[in-house]
């Protein structure tokens, strides 16, 4: 990993906005700038994680943390109707921002599969 921060570690450090809608002692959650459906939010660990690709096993608690944290906004948000949630993963697999994070979509009848 080079020295300079993700844009994501500067939203953690509150060194650039974003609309969050949920933190604890773990993780964040904030809205997408470029919503893909009605509800579009990332949840992201605090700790510095690339991607599913480095995650050690001391992150399993971690992890786990993360997809609870999607269901309980899922409710929160009233998506009872269902929602995806995506976790994409290096340059063939989409990832734009070197920082692991879930995509909540929701709010829409989503298509399968993706493209
Ligand atoms: O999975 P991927 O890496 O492509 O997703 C990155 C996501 O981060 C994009 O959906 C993009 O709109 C979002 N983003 C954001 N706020 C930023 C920069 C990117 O919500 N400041």
């Amino acid at each position: 990993m080079s020295g300079e921060k993700t844009i994501f570690k500067k939203i953690i450090d509150r060194e650039i906005p974003a609309d969050i809608i949920y933190e604890d002692e773990l993780c964040l959650a904030f809205k997408d700038v470029n919503p893909q459906a009605p509800v579009h939010v990332l949840v992201i660990p605090k700790k510095e994680i690339v991607s599913i690709s480095h995650l050690e096993p001391e992150d399993m608690e971690l992890a786990g943390h993360l997809f609870l944290t999607v269901g309980k906004l899922a409710e929160m948000l009233g998506l009872d109707e269902g929602y995806r949630t995506i976790v994409n993963t290096g340059k063939a697999g989409g990832q734009t921002v070197d920082h692991l994070h879930l995509h909540l979509l929701g709010g829409r009848s989503l298509q399968w599969p993706p493209g």
